[in-house]
């Protein structure tokens, strides 16, 4: 594993200040970002405060009301799609970056972070020119034109966690620049390489300066983006215990929230067994767990359990960890020693709540001792009221359970605080119906896990949050709408 080669080869090191009106702004204090595959630090980065904050807001203010606006949709169009091929052509780069700071392999980060990020830049530019206002047919004896305008809403702060950072730069500023709007972006202190990293081709781009603002930094430097006077919406994607914490810090503003999960996939007997068991081992130790959707806990119809976990165990010791930097590596390290610690926690709580392990459970050895590796884990016989089969794990742990028939299967699915996600493997057309309508969940995936298209909406219910990324839902998350009444 020669990382720091690759570290310096990328010039990680120089990526420490703030985005802020199109220039890099060094502040008092830093923080260390670390490769999770070493514990090795990759660059010192500025801790975002007050002075940084006020002055990313008030440039993507100035920004909002000067340059973007006056662009018309024609040039921002042009803009956005040029912004997409930048990031594709910096494909390779990028995905490295988030192989060293997240531990995402190269491979899985080119195609799920970067190319997807590229991708919803695209689409959205694409939406530019077909934002339409409706005429409402107004019932009053007086003549009236009555006509709605859908306009931006101004200033966002995008709040977001380490797992996949470049994948929130398409799924936040792909709409939010599309519609108008301007950003500032708070990454994670886990992880803020990349998307810093990324900032850099907004110029290229012809994108003006304080379109685009990075302020990294940490929880602190997030509450103060949230609660500035200056922002207008907050996109937050992170935890559940966060959610109502910026939520709180937002009063007052439009807020989006996409928090975790705990997402259930019900195989039924007359499934494909195969491949519900390829698509819920992926679906959970993809990303190693770190996936808001992951597929993680099992419910599986008694009469089929030991032949599918037969074939989970086996593509779950099929994927061993690996150095993220080799194409051939399918699962990385976790992205922290604090990630690594909560999964080891979970993981001893499950034996002593008495579920059985049936594979995983420990850190692998070797070449892999001083990263944050852990190997795929399978719990069975988990018990409904455990914390494994209620709590948010984030790491590579699958809790299984059992059922005897529907009506058990969709109490235990509904049974936790989390609405994210739900997968349903079954041959039968009106069960799968039935299901993907008494599943509380903002997505049902069917016969296979995990495919977010950029064209769809994607978000949560309940303790999973609420606002929509994707598609056509996201446009009304970044606008607002005005009414204009005309007295004829
Ligand atoms: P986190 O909630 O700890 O942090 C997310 C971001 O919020 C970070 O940038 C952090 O610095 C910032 N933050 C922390 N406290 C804040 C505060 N009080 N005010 C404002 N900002 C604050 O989450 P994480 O550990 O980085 O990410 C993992 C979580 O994210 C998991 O729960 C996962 O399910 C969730 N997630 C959800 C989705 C989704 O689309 N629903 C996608 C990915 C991850």
């Amino acid at each position: 594993m020669n990382h720091a080669a690759a570290a310096e080869s990328l010039d990680l090191a120089s990526l420490g200040g703030s985005l802020i009106d199109g220039g890099w702004r060094a502040a008092e204090e830093r923080f260390p970002t670390l490769d999770p595959s070493t514990g090795a630090k990759l660059a010192e980065v500025a801790l975002g405060r007050g002075p940084e904050v006020d002055a990313a807001v008030a440039a993507a203010r100035a920004a909002f009301e000067g340059p973007w606006s006056q662009m018309g949709p024609g040039r921002r169009r042009e803009a956005l799609a040029r912004l997409s091929e930048l990031t594709a052509a910096a494909e390779k780069d990028l995905a490295q970056v988030e192989a060293l700071d997240v531990g995402t392999p190269v491979g899985v980060a080119r195609k799920l972070t970067v190319r997807a990020a590229a991708k919803s830049l695209s689409y959205y530019a694409s939406w530019i020119d077909k934002l339409y206002g409706d005429v409402v047919p107004v019932a009053t004896a007086q003549p009236i034109l009555d006509f709605t305008l859908r306009e931006p809403v101004g200033v966002v702060a995008a709040i977001v966690p380490w797992n996949t950072p470049l994948l929130f730069v398409g799924s936040k500023l792909g709409p939010a620049l599309a519609c108008g709007n301007t950003v500032v972006v708070k990454p994670s202190e886990i992880a803020p390489l990349s998307i810093l990293r990324w900032s850099a081709l907004c110029a290229g781009a012809g994108i003006p300066p304080g379109v685009v603002n990075v302020v990294p930094g940490d929880g602190e430097t997030g509450r103060l983006l949230a609660s500035h006077p200056g922002v207008d919406l907050v996109s937050f994607t992170g935890g559940s215990e966060t959610g109502p914490r910026v939520a709180a810090a937002a009063a007052g503003k439009r807020i989006a929230l996409e928090l975790g999960g705990k997402s259930p996939a019900l195989v039924f007997a007359d499934a494909d067994l195969d491949k519900a068991a390829m698509a819920v081992a992926l679906g959970v130790f993809g990303l190693s767990g770190q996936a808001c959707a992951a597929s993680s806990r099992l419910l599986v119809e008694a009469s089929v359990h030991d032949a599918l976990l037969e074939r989970i165990v086996e593509v779950a010791r099929a994927l061993a960890p690996g150095d993220p930097l080799d194409p051939a590596t399918s699962l990385g390290p976790l992205a922290s020693e604090r990630q690594l610690r909560r999964v080891e926690g979970h993981v001893a709580r499950a034996r002593t709540d008495g579920a059985r392990l049936v594979t995983g459970g420990e850190r692998p050895g070797g070449e892999l001792a001083g990263g944050w590796f852990f190997s795929p884990t399978v719990f069975d016989g988990v018990d409904p009221g455990a914390a494994l089969a209620r709590e948010e794990v984030f790491g590579p742990v699958l809790a299984v359970l059992s059922f005897r028939d529907e009506e058990e299967a969709v109490a235990l699915a509904n049974a936790t605080s989390f609405g994210l996600a739900a997968g349903v493997f079954a041959r039968d057309v009106s069960r799968v119906l039935g299901l993907a309508r008494r599943l509380r969940a903002g997505t049902v995936w069917v016969n296979g896990y995990g495919q977010i298209p950029n064209q769809a909406p994607f978000g949560g219910v309940r303790g999973s949050g609420f606002g929509r990324e994707g598609g056509r839902e996201a446009l009304e998350t970044y606008t607002q709408v005005k009414n204009v009444l005309i007295e004829l």
